[in-house]
């Protein structure tokens, strides 16, 4: 990009179950930006007419009118994806990959409204310059949060995302039509002209789809619409389900089992965050553990249990 005499930068909005900077911390991309000359672009995650622009795509049937950074209307867009399953859009490839640059308020909107469908009308507004799924290492099954590490090492690149997309649905054995926003997307956008270049790899891996869990994607669906009047009474950035999570009651959470805890260290040493488990109490402070489990790798005692309803068998 440099070479292009481009500036590459990175911008990205978690969903509203994760804290931005609690999530950098943990995945290192601070480090890895500094290390590499990217500049992070940090933009008000809630939206507002200062760092969001609204579009309005022409077609789009639930999705009618959502918001991108508004230093995107300058730039080139590059989506970078991973080839994964995924429990709520069943895979998440280059067409889903976007909404990771819309603010909060429209991926509620998305969740409320019904995810293919508006995946589908996002597409028809944001034309990313070029999308590159990174399937050096991929995931299958129970994806994201419970997938199995699929070692493809494969990248498939193109200006298109639903070509894209049917390439990569090739390479894994996945009929385009078992994806939700695939089937709709080829109903109403139409077969692509699609052009193969490059190595011919065929089929690499079957992917084994993750199971359809009414329950599971009902309860998570409905997080979105009690966010509206959750969000009306609550302090600006604050959400239904990061209150929900913040009790401990609910999600996927790490718990110490005082009985076969030594108390030796390890948990709170691997943490990336600072105070969130207690040792005095093994307790583990809900309200900023970002659940990414690496204190339950860690324990040398399997004194550390993963709590909440996932659908994942052995875990709970
Ligand atoms: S790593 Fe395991 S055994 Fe050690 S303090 Fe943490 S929970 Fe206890
Ligand atoms: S307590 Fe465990 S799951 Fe929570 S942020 Fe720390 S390492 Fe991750």
């Amino acid at each position: 990009m440099r070479a292009c005499g481009a500036e590459p930068v990175l911008c990205e909005i978690p969903g509203t179950e994760f804290d931005r900077e609690a999530t950098y911390t943990i995945l290192g991309v601070e480090k890895f930006c500094a290390e590499n000359g990217i500049r992070i672009v940090r933009i008000d995650p809630e939206g507002g007419e200062r760092d969001w622009v609204e579009l309005r795509p022409a077609g789009a049937r639930s999705l009618r009118r959502f918001h991108i950074p508004r230093f995107m209307q300058e730039a080139c867009f590059i989506n970078l994806p991973v080839l994964k399953t995924h429990v709520v859009s069943t895979m998440t490839l280059g067409m889903k990959n976007p909404m990771g640059i819309l603010p909060r308020p429209d991926r509620r909107t998305m969740h409320t409204l019904g995810i293919a469908q508006c995946i589908v009308d996002m597409n028809r507004g944001i034309k990313p310059d070029l999308t590159i799924v990174d399937g050096s290492v991929g995931q299958d099954g129970e994806g994201p949060l419970y997938g199995e590490k699929a070692d493809l090492q494969v990248l498939v690149a193109g200006r298109d995302s639903l070509s894209v997309d049917l390439a990569c649905c090739q390479l894994v054995s996945v009929k385009p039509r078992d994806i939700p926003h695939l089937k709709l997307a080829l109903e109403q956008l139409g077969q692509p002209s699609l052009k193969l270049v490059g190595e011919e790899v065929g089929m690499i891996k079957q992917f084994r789809l993750p199971k359809q869990k009414a329950l599971y994607r009902f309860i998570f669906w409905l997080m979105y619409p009690l966010d509206y009047p959750y969000s009306w009474i609550a302090e600006r950035g604050r959400h239904f389900c990061t209150m929900l999570y913040g009790t401990g009651l609910v999600g996927t959470r790490p718990q110490i089992n005082e009985a076969d805890c030594t108390r030796c260290g390890i948990c709170v040493e691997t943490c990336p965050l600072p105070n969130v488990i207690d040792l005095k109490t093994l307790q583990v402070n809900y309200t900023t553990c970002q659940r990414c489990l690496l204190c339950y790798e860690a324990c040398p005692e399997n004194a550390i249990s993963v709590k909440g309803y996932s659908g994942v068998r052995g875990l709970s």
